[in-house]
């Protein structure tokens, strides 16, 4: 079951002028940052209600971030909604047919668990599915 926008991934050359122009311009607040060394990125998260906007910069230039930006420039990379069941909902799109990214479930920023849906099967947006850890707890 979907439950919520979680959050919107934008692909940035640099994090530090892009948390300047998200904070200081903006007025957002950061709530963290963090590096996922497993997915070459440094990430920060911005709160907008019951959602968020991650900040994504890339740590290596054969990165998938890096790759992005040099293919389509900065700017919206992924959209990530918030899951009931992880397992069983990738299970079950797998049945529909639908292309993955992740057939098993990986670590994510913050503890979560994510796993994303090929492009190709979702009208070209990258979809990230994520669970929160405190869910299962
Ligand atoms: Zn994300």
């Amino acid at each position: 079951m979907f439950k919520k926008i979680d959050h919107i991934g934008v692909a940035v050359n640099n994090l530090e002028e892009s948390l300047h122009i998200f904070k200081d311009v903006l007025g957002m607040k950061c709530s963290g940052e963090e590096e996922v060394k497993e997915q070459n990125v440094k990430v920060a998260f911005l709160p907008v209600g019951e959602s968020e906007i991650e900040l994504l910069e890339s740590t290596s230039p054969d990165g998938n971030i890096a790759k992005y930006i040099e293919k389509k420039g900065e700017g919206i990379h992924h959209i990530a909604f918030e899951v009931e069941d992880l397992d069983v909902m990738l299970k079950n799109l797998q049945k529909k047919g639908v292309r993955l990214i992740d057939k098993e479930p990986r670590y994510g920023a913050g503890g979560a668990r994510i796993a994303f849906l090929h492009p190709k099967s979702t009208n070209g947006i990258l979809v990230e599915l994520c669970e929160h850890k405190s869910q299962k707890a």
